[in-house]
């Protein structure tokens, strides 16, 4: 199974998996597009950042400085970690170690598990990305544990959000005319990226942006 490019099979919560980090950096170079970061990604490390006495305020200093956006079929914009060097190395790849472990994006908590959705009344599927196996020689990890370390109660909210709201924000757009659509970019942006407060919860900001931004897009299709 392929998903989002990497060869990919489904695990489940009580399996064990051979797997132990190296900490050889390997899934931090040839990661050109790879690493995206979503927006409860970019405020956390906005967060860290500017707690760390780095030059960022808020989320958008760090979509313009360590971001490219990367425009999907239909316009709709999505953010993935910049890369430098002959490596393609993660632009927070430092000596070969992560400069912002703590607050590193759930793709790379999470790797080399994954989520999708779920199916038959579950709210995820359980991926594991097979595609480097030096790392699966010895060690033992259960799913389940991975989890529960890794994908907490905030990253699961967010998720089940984003399934839902990118579902609809899709169906809305495939619905808009072409200048309706070069229109619907500047609140997407604004409502799904920058609209945050660094000081509050992200989760009622996120849903309350939501609300705006599904009005604006209501707004737009009606000709507004
Ligand atoms: S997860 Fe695998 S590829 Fe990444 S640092 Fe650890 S051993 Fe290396
Ligand atoms: S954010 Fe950190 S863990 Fe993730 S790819 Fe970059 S250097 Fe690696």
């Amino acid at each position: 199974m392929k998903f989002e490019g990497y060869q990919v099979r489904v695990v489940r919560p009580k399996d064990w998996v051979t797997f132990r980090c190296q900490r050889c950096g390997a899934c931090c170079r040839h990661v050109k597009q790879k690493v995206m970061l979503e927006s409860l990604d970019a405020f956390r490390l906005a967060k860290f950042l500017k707690q760390r006495g780095d030059a960022v305020t808020g989320m958008d200093d760090v979509l313009g400085q360590y971001t490219e956006s990367v425009p999907l079929e239909n316009g709709y914009p999505i953010f993935v970690l910049q890369v430098s060097g002959p490596e393609d190395a993660c632009v927070f790849l430092k000596d070969g170690r992560c400069s912002v472990y703590e607050a590193r994006p759930r793709a790379c908590r999470l790797y080399p598990f994954t989520v999708g959705p779920g199916t038959k009344g579950r709210d995820f599927e359980y991926l594991l990305c097979t595609e480097a196996p030096y790392h699966f020689t010895d060690g033992r990890v259960l799913v389940n544990d991975w989890m529960y370390q890794n994908f907490k109660r905030e990253d699961k909210e967010f998720v089940k959000r984003e399934y839902d709201s990118a579902r609809e924000i899709g169906r809305r757009l495939r619905q808009l005319g072409s200048s309706q659509l070069r229109r619907a970019l500047s609140p997407i942006l604004f409502f799904r990226y920058y609209n945050y407060d660094l000081e509050k919860p992200f989760l009622p900001q996120y849903d309350r942006n939501l609300t705006h931004l599904m009005k604006k897009l209501r707004e737009l299709q009606n000709g507004q």
